[in-house]
């Protein structure tokens, strides 16, 4: 097994991915990981939970005893992704990025796209991010996404971009509210719905080429901003910070940016997925806590005022 794991910091150029060839890496290294424990899957239960006519699936997970563990038994500056674990690399995406497992998965296959070098997850998506960002998800049709700040779940303070591979849910279902966020967007004009009680915006894509890396990235980056500049989390003549916490949600169709007032209502922690229609609880009270307030509710006092 040791073969599959390429050293970063050895004297080779990190390569570029080679078209086509994502999956079969994922699986190989998704079994090797399994094996020597580095990848610790969290097991879920799921139900779903509605409100106004919109159903939400909540995961609930049955056992957080294992990254909570880890999570204490870790200095206080760790870096998980700088050293990261060989065993959960996947493969480089770019000079800039790289792919790897994440260690303590809910949804199989969940993959993080990490910078190679430190980055501050605070900062701005860049044309490298958005470039790494299309060819993951040329080759895996996911769901991209990415927690920009603590206040929007993220944990984890080196850039991270995440995919989970659609469908999202057991049962075959996409993604929860996706026909609702898309609602009332048009290919190429940004949108919001007013059924969802938060701020956010929408931008549907006319279809993407992902046989142009480089014109799409530039494209992709100037969608990004646009929606940004609209929503004041960055301004007209920055090229670099963003001003507020936000979710970034992104499919081969649209891309979607909520920005953020806090990271939980009650107890229960808000990540991009939320948006998406996916919650997760941590024990059986929490789904009550869940039910009895309704999911819009918790995801309108995460957001900001629609
Ligand atoms: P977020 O919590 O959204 O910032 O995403 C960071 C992710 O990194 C979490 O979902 C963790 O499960 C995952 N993670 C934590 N430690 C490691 C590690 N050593 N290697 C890979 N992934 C990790």
């Amino acid at each position: 097994m040791g073969s599959m794991v390429q050293d970063h910091h050895s004297s080779l150029q990190p390569q570029w991915l080679q078209t086509g060839t994502l999956w079969s890496k994922i699986r190989l290294q998704t079994q090797h990981a399994l094996d020597c424990g580095a990848l610790q899957p969290i097991p879920t239960t799921y139900d779903w939970v509605e409100q106004n006519g919109i159903r939400f699936v909540v995961r609930i997970l049955a056992n957080l005893q294992r990254k909570v563990a880890a999570k204490e038994s870790q200095p206080k500056n760790f870096n998980p992704f700088l050293p990261y674990d060989p065993n959960l690399f996947v493969t480089d995406l770019s000079p800039t990025h790289l792919v790897l497992l994440n260690k303590f998965n809910v949804m199989d296959h969940h993959l993080l796209i990490v910078t190679r070098e430190f980055e501050s997850q605070d900062d701005c998506l860049t044309t490298q991010d958005f470039q790494s960002l299309a060819l993951g998800l040329s080759e895996v049709d996911g769901l991209a996404f990415y927690n920009g700040g603590p206040k929007a779940g993220a944990s984890q303070p080196h850039k991270h971009i995440q995919i989970v591979p659609l469908p999202f849910v057991p049962d075959g279902s996409r993604l929860p509210i996706e026909s609702l966020l898309l609602e009332n967007t048009v290919s190429a004009q940004a949108g919001t719905n007013p059924r969802l009680p938060f701020l956010h915006l929408i931008t549907r894509f006319e279809k993407l080429d992902f046989t142009q890396p480089k014109t799409l990235s530039m494209y992709l980056l100037e969608a990004y901003r646009h929606l940004m500049i609209s929503l004041n989390l960055m301004s007209i003549d920055s090229t670099k910070c963003s001003q507020g916490a936000y979710n970034l949600l992104m499919t081969r169709e649209w891309m979607c940016i909520v920005p953020r007032s806090q990271e939980g209502f009650g107890d229960i922690q808000i990540n991009a997925l939320g948006f998406a229609g996916a919650l997760l609880v941590r024990n059986p009270e929490q789904l009550a806590y869940l039910q009895a307030v309704g999911p819009l509710t918790v995801l309108q006092n995460v957001g900001c005022p629609a």
